[in-house]
């Protein structure tokens, strides 16, 4: 039997992650994670064309994906982890949400800081709604 973990997101779900991915804060963050593990990568992977400027022995394709891959692993695991809207951290976008625990909903602002919930104090888990 086959456990499937595909959820399936709604569109103002769908729009809110793409409002997290395009965040300035992620997409610094991406680019300079992207720069890094990029270049190292392509270093290794393409050591005497780029040691030497040889232009011509350059895979551009693989030297343009070897920076998206690293970009776009980053976008993905920073969105996820703001969509969790974790207590104490600034909301990146505004949003709706319910404590998974007692089913308590709050609705917070872009910047505003994410609160507890009143009753799981500690324990909160907001998921959106
Ligand atoms: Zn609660």
């Amino acid at each position: 039997m086959i456990n499937s973990r595909i959820k399936i997101i709604s569109i103002e779900h769908f729009k809110i992650y793409c409002k997290i991915a395009v965040s300035p804060n992620i997409i610094n963050r991406a680019l300079k994670v992207s720069f890094i593990v990029g270049t190292a990568l392509n270093l290794i992977n393409q050591w005497g064309a780029l040691t030497t400027i040889d232009f011509e022995n350059i895979n551009l394709t693989k030297f343009m994906l070897t920076y998206l891959v690293p970009y776009s692993v980053t976008t993905y695991t920073a969105t996820v982890m703001k969509v969790e809207f974790q207590i104490g951290t600034k909301a990146i976008v505004e949003a709706y949400l319910k404590c998974t625990k007692c089913g308590e909903e709050i609705h917070v602002h872009k910047d505003e800081l994410i609160p507890e919930c009143s009753k799981c104090g500690l324990n909160t888990h907001w998921k959106l709604i």
